[in-house]
């Protein structure tokens, strides 16, 4: 007994502690999953020794989300929480007491949902009018986000939301869960990201911060859904079963959490279990497990509430996606395009399901911002289809063994310094030659993803390079039987089945080779997108050398202002323009009026330092180079980063030297489809004026395709004045010069769009 009431102490003490970090510093140092682990571990131990519990254990705390800045709503009935399971055994043991507080014989059926991630709410909805939203709060009372509630599309503001459908009660209160989707989180992060801000780490926090902001309009922006999955209360409602109830609320226009399942009996639904767990990562939002509800409501209310829990509904947990082992060494990874990536080397661990022994350390800074050391305690992550991760180190377990990790300054490949990027936090290695980049090119090259070449697995790309048969990517594309004869390992056979493969692999559409490529930021959609608006390669290849041209002069021009000592801060912005002219000018140059005026106001800063600066033949270099770069610019979906990134890729000799030679090879670089460059409109200069019937860059778009320049000022060059409704002084200067003026309609009868 004794020992039993010192480790209760200690529990409480320890979930205390943990607790602390967590919710008052922010600053966790173990995983909720091990929170999770002690604090049921206590609650057992207060279940079979009730004269342990204390009244200040974690246990007694009921869960509350209170904000301290929001106004309080209180519940119609108490808003429960949920026991949680753990295996099939617990599940059973919930069934056989369940079993022993209802009539003998009866039968369970048993439903089952997955179990959102987010936060809860209770909604209120009068002669079907939502009223009142509020968070759980503690059960008793939550946070007024009524105003907060009505900006999430997904709540009906009025039920039933069809006319078909069943009426809503005078009142009705019905509970669901707030929660941001996957993809939706991801792409919040991009634009994140975009704007130089830092990512959001986790989507339940993000969603609940988002919930009670005291702006609504804040809320308004972020991308948040609710799912409803509970009846709380209603008057003259006649249901009796929680089955029927989601279809009741689906009926009354409610988004009701998907994947429900019925299930007959305890053994049916536990046989489904593997399966729910296996496809968690399928569903577009986190789940760490599913919800199991007695169906019946007539049994759910016999079986009454014990504590805060109500005993006809448990939750059943997933295995663990986190968990604590050693840091045992750092390896240094470089990727393809020469990042340099810190891999841990761990003590084997259990994480979901399998045993993991590397995981990403991310970048040193993030090392060293979470003062992560060799011999440290770490929590590893393990989610789904994602590399595991390094989340964090135990700092307090530590015994003053560990050593601090240091970074590289060489790569250990190659032995060349390594370089960091301005405003990169990751370290690359710079040489394109390097051994390990070359390798992992060509690993990505030959990958499922990316070309698709069966048979070619990392041994035998490491057997080719040792053997000095292949350097490059196009190398693959040369091989001939003779080159393997003697290879260990390379029968007749196996021999054949890799040139059949690598054969068939030269007649991918252009986009898979392009997305193949590794070209940063070009993936299949981009890829796509490039040979539908851009067309074939020669073409790409085309733009880029021009683009890059044009750079070139531009950069030429822009010299004397680069090499100025900026005398303030808006001197560097406009120095950082300057540099980057690509993304930080050509898009905004597409369409001016006024051209040298503007680039001098962007300039301003640092033409004060030089008034004689004569500004004409920079702003002719730019002119230049936003019409080189207009059509990957109009590409829709592009962007200015992508252009950038594209142009770089495709100028790079190295790079076209390396398509050359898979031509000569043999590799097909044809589109699909005929390309439309050099179409009706080859060799014209269109200017737009006025309003179109679509989008200025769909016309824009459209003239591009087939093979037309679109120009943001008129000229004697421009072939065309597309003259639309309410036109401006473009159509002035048109006239003035006596450029010829066409409508809209005509300009789709010369490309046949009509
Ligand atoms: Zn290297």
């Amino acid at each position: 007994m004794h020992e039993h009431a010192a480790r209760a102490r200690w529990l409480r003490e320890t979930l205390h502690a943990h607790a602390y970090r967590y919710y008052v510093l922010h600053a966790p140092i173990i995983s909720d999953a091990e929170y999770d682990r002690l604090y049921h571990e206590l609650v057992a131990l207060e279940e079979a020794y009730p004269e342990l519990r204390t009244l200040d254990s974690p246990t007694q705390r009921v869960g509350s989300d209170l904000s301290e800045e929001l106004a309080k709503v209180a519940h119609p009935v108490a808003i429960l929480s949920l026991s949680n399971c753990f295996s099939v055994e617990e599940l059973q043991r919930w069934e056989e007491r369940n079993r022993r507080l209802l009539a003998e014989g009866v039968t369970l059926s048993y439903v089952l949902e997955p179990k959102l991630d987010g936060l809860s709410v209770v909604l209120t909805y009068l002669n079907g009018v939502l009223t009142t939203a509020a968070t759980r709060g503690n059960g008793e009372q939550g946070d007024d986000v009524t105003a907060n509630i009505r900006t999430i599309p997904s709540v009906p503001l009025r039920v039933p939301v069809t006319p078909d459908a069943p009426p809503a009660p005078p009142r009705l209160v019905v509970r669901g869960e707030v929660l941001i989707l996957k993809e939706a989180f991801a792409r919040l992060n991009e634009a994140q990201v975009a704007r130089g801000l830092p990512p959001y780490v986790n989507a339940r926090n993000t969603a609940s911060g988002s919930l009670k902001q005291k702006d609504a309009r804040i809320t308004a922006q972020r991308p948040l859904t609710a799912y409803v999955y509970d009846v709380v209360d209603g008057d003259g409602l006649t249901l009796d079963n929680e089955w029927d109830s989601l279809a009741y609320l689906r009926a009354l226009g409610f988004l009701v959490v998907p994947n429900a399942a019925l299930y007959p009996s305890l053994d049916a639904l536990a046989a489904e279990l593997p399966r729910w767990e296996r496809d968690r990562h399928a569903l577009p939002f986190e789940v760490d497990g599913v919800v199991i509800k007695v169906n019946d409501w007539a049994q759910r209310r016999e079986l009454g509430v014990v504590g805060k829990d109500p005993r006809g509904a448990t939750a059943y947990k997933f295995p663990a996606e986190e968990a604590v082992t050693q840091l045992l060494d750092v390896q240094v990874n470089v990727g393809r395009t020469g990042k340099v990536t810190p891999t841990a080397v761990l003590a084997p661990v259990f994480v979901s399901g399998v045993t993991v022994s590397n995981a990403s350390l991310h970048n040193y800074d993030l090392i060293a911002q979470m003062d992560i050391r060799k011999g440290d305690r770490v929590v590893v992550k393990r989610s789904g289809e994602v590399i595991p991760y390094v989340v964090g180190a135990l700092i307090e377990a530590r015994d003053g063994s560990e050593m601090p990790i240091t970074p590289p300054t060489h790569c250990p490949y190659c032995g060349t310094p390594l370089e960091r990027p301005q405003g990169a936090v990751d370290l690359f290695c710079p040489n394109v030659r390097c051994p390990e980049r070359v390798y992992r090119g060509l690993e990505f090259f030959v990958s499922r993803a990316a070309m698709d070449i069966e048979g070619m697995g990392a041994q035998t790309i490491k057997q080719l390079i040792a053997a000095g048969l292949v350097a490059d990517e196009a190398d693959i594309f040369t091989l001939r039987p003779e080159h393997f004869e003697g290879l260990e390992g390379f029968a007749e056979k196996k021999t054949q089945n890799l040139l059949n493969a690598i054969a068939a692999a030269k007649a991918r559409p252009l986009p898979q080779l392009l997305a193949a490529l590794g070209i940063d930021g070009v993936g299949a959609v981009v890829a796509n997108t490039l040979v539908q608006q851009v067309g074939t390669l020669d073409v790409l290849l085309e733009l880029a050398a021009r683009t890059k041209h044009a750079e070139v002069a531009f950069a030429a021009a822009a010299r004397p202002l680069l090499e100025l000592p900026a005398e303030n801060e808006d001197a560097q912005k406009a120095q950082a323009r300057l540099r980057d002219p690509l993304v930080e000018l050509a898009p905004r140059f597409l369409d001016a009026q006024d051209s040298e005026k503007r680039l001098a106001r962007l300039l301003k800063p640092l033409l004060a330092q030089v008034p004689a600066f004569d500004l004409a033949p920079l702003h002719a270099t730019l002119l230049n180079l936003t019409e080189a770069a207009r059509p990957l610019l109009s590409v829709s979906g592009l962007g200015a980063v992508l252009t950038r990134s594209i142009v770089a890729w495709f100028a790079d000799d190295r790079n076209r030297t390396l398509l050359a030679k898979m031509r000569a090879a043999g590799v097909q670089m044809q589109p699909s489809q005929p390309a439309p460059v050099g179409g009706a409109l080859a060799g014209l200069t269109f200017v737009l004026t006025g309003t179109m019937s679509v989008p200025r860059d769909q016309l824009e778009a459209l003239i591009v395709a087939h093979g037309g320049k679109v120009s943001g000022s008129v000229s004697k060059k421009t072939s065309y004045v597309v003259v639309g409704e309410a036109a401006g002084s473009k159509l002035d200067k048109a006239l003035a010069l006596g450029v010829p003026t066409i409508s809209e309609a005509e300009l789709r009868q010369k490309i046949g769009d009509v």
